[in-house]
């Protein structure tokens, strides 16, 4: 930009100041923050975030869902991705959520003034998006988002249907209170799938499961959500980081065609659930032998 124009250093500062109160400070999160092709995965199910933040469309005539908003710079691309595909993001009816953090919900206050569509996100989290993140037992105030209404608070086992296709909400707390993963079924050369999209099991770092536990039954959450998530059919795993699923690997080797859709991973949704209690189970060990009670020592 030439420096003697101060009209349109204006402009780019009147674009940049909004961007920087929610900003991504950090290296890591404009990394996953890239730009990447969107595609369809199976049936009417599409991918339309960025390279590691998950943004998914399931699409209808009577209307399309979409789950998770990623950061709030993450919105326009999302919209630019669902139009890549053909489809308008106008058309999108229900917005969905898998947990309040600034990296997955921070678009969506953007993208429901733009569709006008409902919010439902997991009853536990709902104060958390209203208030934009303020208070997160992990964060404290450190990583906020423009803050979101939640229309529709869903519980463990409730249904969201539209145009022939349901979600069902699985209360996976832990991660935040309300963390919440969805399953769907798709269907896809006369076969029919079960989706996951896991919200997340990820434990962040300073966050206690013993001790002092960072809230009262996080160790107990943690452990219902790896049961419960264990006990889904899952022949279509994905997870709101697509580092979770390998899906850009996935991706790339979907695009290169031959044979068999490689999100079609039993296997990788097993072994991603036991590694992830694996490292559960290790910080709690952890923790309570670090901090000896009066029964096992001094
Ligand atoms: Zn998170």
């Amino acid at each position: 930009l030439p420096s003697r124009s101060p009209f349109l250093w204006s402009a780019v500062l009147a674009l940049a100041l909004p961007t920087l109160v929610h900003a991504q400070a950090d290296p890591t999160s404009r990394s996953w923050n890239q730009p990447v092709e969107p595609y369809r995965i199976a049936g009417n199910l599409y991918y339309v975030g960025a390279s590691d933040i998950a943004s998914y469309l399931i699409t209808a005539p009577q209307g399309n869902i979409l789950l998770d908003g990623g950061f709030a710079e993450t919105a326009p691309l999302i919209e630019a991705n669902v139009q890549k595909l053909g489809f308008k993001l106008e058309d999108v009816k229900i917005l969905l959520s898998t947990h309040a953090h600034f990296d997955h919900a921070g678009g969506l206050a953007e993208l429901k003034k733009k569709t006008g569509a409902s919010l439902y996100a997991g009853a536990a989290d709902a104060d958390l998006l209203a208030r934009g993140g303020k208070g997160d037992f992990a964060f404290g105030d450190r990583s906020l988002f423009p803050p979101v209404q939640v229309d529709h608070p869903v519980h463990d086992g409730d249904k969201v249907s539209l145009g022939g296709t349901t979600l069902v909400a699985h209360a996976t707390p832990g991660h935040t209170r309300g963390c919440t993963s969805w399953s769907l079924q798709v269907e896809e050369g006369g076969k029919r799938y079960d989706v996951v999209i896991v919200g997340s099991t990820t434990i962040n770092p300073g966050v206690h499961l013993a001790g002092k536990p960072s809230y009262p039954g996080i160790a107990e959450d943690y452990a219902k959500t790896f049961q419960r998530l264990k006990s889904l059919p899952c022949d279509i795993f994905l997870a709101a980081h697509a580092s979770m699923f390998n899906g850009l690997e996935k991706a790339a080797r979907l695009k290169q065609g031959g044979g068999g859709n490689p999100f079609v991973d039993p296997e990788g949704y097993k072994n991603f659930l036991a590694r992830s209690e694996k490292t559960y189970g290790e910080q709690l060990a952890k923790e309570k032998t670090a901090r000896p009670t009066r029964e096992n020592g001094r």
